[in-house]
């Protein structure tokens, strides 16, 4: 994933805010999961409200679009696992499809519930 070339906040008001953020909005929530309609790992078809909300990237302390739903796939709690355990890396590109890199280097693209529905 490419950063986004303009930072929405500085560094001062990042550290300021409060520790309010870590968990992500019901909005957040709500478009990650109608953008991704399933669990988004290649196959899998456990729906997205009973999935958890996994990072892409894990956040750093104070990196609050760490957590914005561009860098939030739905994951159920099996494929968390599964990635955790054997490597899997997702990406999520900007249409909302994810690009899984299986521990063995192949990939499995996995389009987003807006193009597949
Ligand atoms: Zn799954």
């Amino acid at each position: 994933m490419t950063a986004s070339p303009a930072p929405r906040r500085s560094v001062a008001a990042t550290h300021a805010g409060p520790p309010s953020s870590r968990r992500p909005s019901v909005q957040t929530v709500a478009a990650v999961l109608a953008r991704d309609g399933t669990c988004t790992f290649p196959g899998c078809r456990v729906p997205a409200f009973r999935c958890d909300l996994d990072h892409v990237v894990a956040p750093r302390p104070g990196d609050e679009q760490g957590h914005d739903a561009g860098n939030l796939v739905a994951l159920c709690r099996h494929h968390r696992v599964v990635r955790a355990r054997d490597g899997w890396r997702p990406a999520l590109l900007a249409d909302g499809t994810v690009r899984w890199t299986a521990p063995s280097g192949h990939t499995y693209v996995r389009p987003s519930a807006w193009r597949s529905a």
